[in-house]
């Protein structure tokens, strides 16, 4: 069962707001969120499966509540993975402040980044248009202004963060005040303000800086192998996007990689035994193997401000900034060499 007492700080975050926890296990992530966004969570596993599949498992809410409150407990859809205690008594919200926890509900999800050794994390905010439809004018226009400044309008995209593993021995990182290295875990953060920095001509920079990681010892043959696995994972996403009826203000795709050259060895070597496996047994597989560890994986996450939006055709605005960033992968590919 999951111990409230027990959760910490999510460390792994790329972009957003604080007041992200995770269990011990660090497989959870527990986040403070709209109703809109569990609403969106609950109904996609039934009603857009190809969808689901891209998002991060929705383990359940939890009800943050002071002691003697007398707010109703939100038990868990899918409680089975978590245990069953859904209720937070917290005393103390620490770090839980600001709007989102006013409803005092959060949601609990899969962790995209748990499994990988050293997970390089990207976080891709899509859309020209970062609003619903119930955004205040003021609101509206601030930001509407970071869009024109910023991708979002040409590209329909801007990059709100990132996270790369610098190797055992970076002490320091260059660049300016967008960029820091993190104390204790080696980790290069380019903070929300490093993505506003780049025109379409020149946001390729970012994703190369991204994907290549010399004082790690991620390689060029590496990069291209994570590029190539985004790829394939991105045009599935964006047919997917092109058949459903759905409306995401402000979404993100997270992109995850094995950013740890060993551990990216050891996996890719795990997946080519397992393959050979699979194809060996066919299908009499035996229910006990374990899948292969990590290698790429790429995620759409923040459903703060989405919907279902039937007969309306397809999220164009978020449809635009797929695109690009396919866009921009395939010349990224080429420069870097993959077939
Ligand atoms: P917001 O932007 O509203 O604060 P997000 O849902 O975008 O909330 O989450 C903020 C950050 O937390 C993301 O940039 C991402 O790095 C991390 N994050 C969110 N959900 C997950 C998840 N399920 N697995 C791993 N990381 C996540
Ligand atoms: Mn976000």
């Amino acid at each position: 069962a999951l111990d409230p007492s027990s959760l910490v700080t999510f460390g792994s975050a790329a972009a957003g707001h604080d007041g992200v926890l995770s269990d011990p296990s660090g497989e959870l992530v527990i986040k403070p969120c709209t109703p809109a966004e569990i609403a969106f969570y609950e109904s996609a596993n039934t009603s857009h499966p190809d969808l689901a599949a891209y998002m991060p498992l929705y383990m359940g809410t939890l009800q943050l509540s002071a002691p003697g409150s007398t707010t109703p407990t939100i038990p868990p859809e899918k409680g089975a993975e978590v245990g069953t205690a859904a209720t937070l008594a917290l005393s103390d919200p620490g770090p839980l402040k600001g709007k989102k926890l006013d409803t005092g509900v959060s949601i609990v999800l899969e962790n995209v980044a748990a499994g990988f050794r050293k997970p390089n994390i990207m976080d891709i905010k899509l859309g020209a248009r970062l609003y619903d439809d119930s955004t205040k004018p003021e609101k509206r226009a601030r930001l509407d202004k970071v869009a024109a400044e910023t991708t979002s309008s040409s590209l329909g995209f801007r990059i709100a963060g990132m996270r790369t593993w610098q190797g055992e021995k970076s002490e320091t990182v260059g660049g300016d005040e967008t960029v820091s290295l993190e104390a204790g875990s080696g980790y290069k953060i380019f903070n929300k303000m490093y993505g506003r920095k780049f025109s379409a001509e020149n946001v390729m920079d970012a994703f190369r800086e991204y994907v290549l990681v010399p004082s790690a010892g991620v390689s060029k043959p590496q990069a291209a192998d994570c590029v190539r696995r985004f790829l394939k994972d991105l045009k599935d996403l964006r047919q997917i996007f092109e058949n459903v009826e759905s409306r995401m203000y402000s979404a993100s795709i997270l992109l995850v990689y094995e950013g740890d050259p060993e551990a990216y060895a050891a996996a890719t070597k795990a997946e080519t035994d397992y393959l050979a496996q699979e194809a060996k047994q066919g299908d009499d597989k035996e229910e006990d193997e374990e899948a292969p560890p990590k290698i790429a994986v790429v995620k759409l996450i923040d459903f703060a401000h989405a919907s279902w939006t039937p007969g309306n055709g397809p999220d164009e605005n978020l449809l635009q900034g797929v695109r690009s960033t396919i866009k921009i992968m395939e010349k990224l590919a080429t420069e870097l060499g993959t077939s």
